[in-house]
């Protein structure tokens, strides 16, 4: 079995903890490799090579800290098989998929290569007589970030690339469920020619987590994953001085009103719900269907549920992988199982699922609940797999009602012909990210992304603009230089002009 240590000043970091959490291959129910877990010491070294390499990082010109940029984005570029290989294996989503997660990670390594443009500062001159003033973003030191299983390359990838490019140091805590996508992209990053100490890699639990929210070395963090922890996240960090943004879980709604395509929005509601299994902060879990074409829409969108291929991810035939763990794989059927009970209708079950020669693996069938209702356990709880709900509705007025009744607001879209309803809807619907007529509206690299209410705390969203702010903190100057030919003199008066 290997064992994944830590990457801690450029160079692998054998664990000391002596202790070690399990790495599977979703697809096969193997475990091929243990992942170290770190002590607080082990901690505690990784902050204090971003500490030490603070002080010449940060001083380092644009012109170097983005000529690595560079090199890190076509060294990635070169590797995208790779990283998607290492994605699928621990994760188990389907290659094609790993490779979309991949290109969305590296759009924020093509957005730290214009970091220059961003960092530009702003110039006032002669605010007062011979006094200019100017605004300066700086770096904040040394910046944590704690990563979801869901997107083990993406996700770090919309934190670290910014953050260093802005001139800070980083100290990343992957998922402890697949961590070796995170750790590759440390290595490359050394390759590409990165100094020492500038992304850090501790692998961990609880343990390291809580020891980065406390450090007094640690200035910011950056979280993404379930909305408990999130709460948490931030309430632990702030308590301890630190900047935070912690992205957190959802529950995603796609409004589909009666004048649709009704092909166009199956087609999208299947995708956006079983893609990499349901595992995606942006899946659509709820339709709303608005109107008598209900009945048509849970047909059309069965219809295609009974035809997806599922199976191994590094299958080029298949369509969806495995979920991450056994026991999640339990958890999420028995949202399947218990609707029924709860009034809900079954039209798809996928309970009852295996792959032939992968009995052991995590594989579950896509299911389809028709009838949903607020109170029922499938609607009020974030289940993160392949099962779509959908809740029928009268108008607009009551499926508007409904979305933003929700405790979280990541991401919403309608499906309409009507332009006068979407327009109506993305200014109503309280959720960050919307899409018209797109079912999961993942802003580009250069947008932020972030959600409402229970999917984010924190205010600043992540990457784009807001990463910027976020990573950097305002400075202003301002300045007087006496003219030559100024004679000075004392005035006890408060300088107006
Ligand atoms: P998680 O909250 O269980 O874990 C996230 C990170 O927190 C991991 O690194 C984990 O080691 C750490 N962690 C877990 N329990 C902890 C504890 N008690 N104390 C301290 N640290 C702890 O999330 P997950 O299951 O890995 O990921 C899925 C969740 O992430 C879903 O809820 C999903 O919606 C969310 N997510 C949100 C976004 C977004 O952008 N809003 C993106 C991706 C995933």
């Amino acid at each position: 079995m290997k064992t994944l240590g830590h990457w801690i000043d450029g160079k692998a970091a054998e664990s000391t903890s002596g202790s070690f959490g399990p790495v599977y291959n979703p697809a096969t129910g193997e475990q091929p490799t243990r992942v170290s877990l770190a002590s607080v010491e082990e901690v505690d070294a990784a902050v204090a090579a971003a500490r030490e390499a603070y002080t010449t990082w940060s001083q380092t010109s644009l012109a170097q800290r983005t000529a690595f940029l560079f090199r890190y984005r076509e060294l990635l570029d070169a590797r995208r098989d790779e990283i998607a290989a290492l994605i699928t294996a621990e994760h188990g989503k389907v290659h094609s998929d790993a490779l979309g997660e991949v290109a969305r990670g590296m759009e924020i390594v093509e957005l730290a290569c214009g970091i220059t443009e961003k960092l530009k500062g702003e110039l006032s001159t002669q605010v007062s007589t011979r006094v200019d003033v100017s605004s300066i973003r700086q770096p904040l030191g040394v910046v944590a970030g704690i990563t979801p299983f869901n997107f083990p390359a993406m996700v770090p990838m919309w934190m670290f690339p910014l953050a260093i490019a802005c001139g800070n140091t980083f100290v990343l805590k992957p998922s402890e469920k697949d961590p070796s996508a995170s750790y590759r992209l440390a290595e490359l990053a050394a390759e590409a020619g990165l100094a020492q100490g500038v992304l850090n890699v501790v692998n961990g639990d609880k343990i390291a987590v809580d020891r980065l929210l406390t450090h007094p070395d640690v200035a910011a963090v950056s979280f993404v994953g379930s909305t408990p922890i999130a709460q948490y996240i931030q309430a632990e960090a702030t308590a301890h001085g630190k900047r935070v943004q912690a992205l957190a879980g959802a529950k995603n709604h796609m409004l589909v009103l009666p004048d649709a395509d009704l092909d166009h929005a199956a087609d999208n509601a299947i995708n956006a719900a079983y893609g990499s299994a349901g595992e995606r902060c942006m899946a659509v879990s709820v339709v709303v269907a608005v109107g008598a074409m209900g009945d048509t829409l849970v047909d059309k969108i069965a219809e295609r549920a009974r035809t997806l291929r599922i199976g191994p991810g590094d299958d080029p035939a298949s369509e969806m992988g495995p979920l991450i763990t056994r026991e999640h794989r339990d958890k999420v059927n028995s949202y399947v199982t218990g609707a029924a009970d709860q009034g809900a209708q079954v039209v798809v079950d996928g309970t009852d699922f295996t792959v032939e020669g992968h009995e052991s693996g995590f594989f579950t069938g896509v299911s389809l609940l028709d009838k949903v209702r607020p109170g029922m356990d499938a609607y009020e709880d974030e289940i993160f797999g392949p099962v779509l709900c959908v809740v029928r509705a009268e108008t607009y007025d009551e499926a508007i009602a409904l979305i933003n009744s929700s405790k979280w607001g990541n991401g919403t879209a309608i499906f309409t012909r009507d332009g006068g309803a979407a327009r109506r809807f993305q200014l109503e619907v309280e959720a960050g990210m919307v899409g018209v007529n797109v079912p999961i509206p993942v802003p580009v690299g250069y947008h932020s992304f972030g959600g409402w209410k229970q999917s984010l705390f924190g205010d600043l969203h992540i990457y784009g603009n807001d990463g910027v702010q976020f990573y950097t903190r305002g400075k202003v100057i301002t300045t007087r230089w006496p003219d030559p030919a100024d004679s000075g003199g004392i005035n006890l008066g408060f300088p107006t002009s």
